[in-house]
């Protein structure tokens, strides 16, 4: 980013350049904000973010700049901006508390579009697009590697492609693909779903990454394609449900694709919660008992995203001998585990703290078991945990429910 450089405001909607103008100042997100209460750093609140860009935009088109023409604004501060913008998980918490309604998720993204086109972005973003492009995953692996997680089981699921058509597609998603930490998760749901008499299909290599990672990092257009690959597999294979355990893919898939495509999938898209919360509703799973004390954690795509708070908990408190307990933070107002927003490429340490605080809320309801419906979360949450010799394990929610249907009889 070199001093003097403009900035280009066509990232932001005609209500965002308004919303730039109605923030009040009240400060009541920074109260709420997960990563600023961890680092004290004001350029991550959403207060400050606005302000800044406002007078990042006053400098280019207001009065002044319109008399005597525009000043440019600092390297140094576009920097700091950056710097705030790269340290906000996109948990949405402010969104729910802002008294004048600012719809602050989408305003992030817009910013975070302006600053990767000023190449004011940290530079692990660059090498995670060029990773996609060259793999279509964002670790960089293989894509053929993408079926890994089923060579343990007794049956694996069918892929696409070669003719196989399927009426329900399992999107396993980048992170339950390819990191083993992650691998119990298509596990689990996988067994669920032969064990329920559900017949279905995953995408093996045919699965390209969503994009989230590069909508997220403000990268939008390099998802395009990935979109358009995506949908073209899923149609070929003649499919009505598309099914996903990651919430992000799940958003991804539900409110952007037809976005980027202009048109309707043609397929409906449900998260896995909403499967299961249906096949219990059907009769079609045999739980047993699991007796432990147990809390949800909300991951932030699925609940202030996607608005699903329920269907877990239905799910959890089906479960014999499960004791349900509600953190102190739930629903829309929950914690953030600190996993989101590509926070873990830019600031990893900052993720262990968010993620620590979630856990000692678990913690305080005396919970055993912290559940959630995310690998991301998963991922955060145990190792967190593991790092801090915490008496608490992290589940997903698929995971929890194998673990009963196979208690089912004792
Ligand atoms: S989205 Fe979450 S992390 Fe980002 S500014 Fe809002 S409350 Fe803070
Ligand atoms: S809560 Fe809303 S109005 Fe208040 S400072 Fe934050 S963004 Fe501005």
């Amino acid at each position: 980013m070199t001093a003097g450089h403009p900035l280009n405001f066509a990232h932001f909607s005609f209500k965002q350049l308004m919303e730039l103008d109605a923030c009040t100042r009240c400060g009541e997100c920074i109260i709420w904000c997960p990563t600023y209460t961890e680092k004290k750093d004001e350029h991550i609140t959403p207060l400050k973010k606005i302000e800044q860009v406002r007078r990042f935009a006053h400098r280019q088109y207001g009065l002044w700049a319109r008399l005597f023409g525009p000043r440019p604004t600092a390297g140094a501060e576009i920097t700091e901006h950056s710097r705030g913008t790269y340290d906000c998980t996109l948990c949405g918490r402010c969104r729910v508390v802002c008294p004048v309604h600012i719809d602050t998720r989408p305003l992030w993204l817009a910013m975070r579009e302006q600053l990767v086109e000023a190449g004011a972005f940290p530079e692990i973003f660059a090498q995670v697009r060029d990773r996609i492009a060259a793999e279509h995953n964002n670790l960089g692996e293989p894509n053929s590697n993408r079926l890994a997680w089923a060579d343990n089981l007794e049956e694996p699921p069918p892929a696409v492609g070669a003719g196989q058509l399927a009426e329900l597609i399992y999107f396993v998603g980048c992170v339950s693909s390819l990191y083993p930490m992650a691998y119990s998760i298509p596990q689990s749901l996988s067994q669920i779903l032969r064990r329920a008499g559900v017949p279905f299909a995953v995408m093996g290599a045919q699965e390209w990454c969503c994009g989230f990672p590069l909508i997220i990092a403000g990268m939008s257009r390099h998802a395009e394609e990935l979109a358009r690959h995506n949908v073209e597999a899923v149609r070929a294979a003649g499919a009505k449900r598309l099914v996903t355990t990651c919430p992000s893919c799940y958003h991804t898939w539900k409110d952007t694709y037809p976005a980027i495509l202009g048109e309707p999938l043609g397929f409906q898209v449900i998260h896995a919660v909403e499967l299961l919360d249906e096949l219990l509703e059907q009769q079609m799973l045999t739980l047993g008992r699991y007796e432990k004390r147990v809390t949800y954690h909300d991951p932030c795509d699925l609940g202030r995203t996607s608005g699903i708070y329920e269907a877990p908990r239905r799910v959890l408190r089906s479960i014999p001998g499960l004791a349900f307990r509600e953190m102190e933070h739930h629903h829309e107002h929950a914690l953030c585990c600190g996993g989101g927003g590509d926070v873990e490429m830019a600031d990893p340490e900052l993720v262990g703290m968010v993620a620590r605080r979630r856990l000692a809320q678990a913690q305080a309801v005396e919970a055993e078991v912290i559940v959630s419906a995310c690998q991301q979360c998963r991922r955060t949450l145990a190792g967190a945990a593991r790092k801090e010799k915490l008496r608490i394990r992290a589940l997903d929610i698929t995971e929890i429910v194998w673990e009963a249907m196979q208690n089912e009889g004792l």
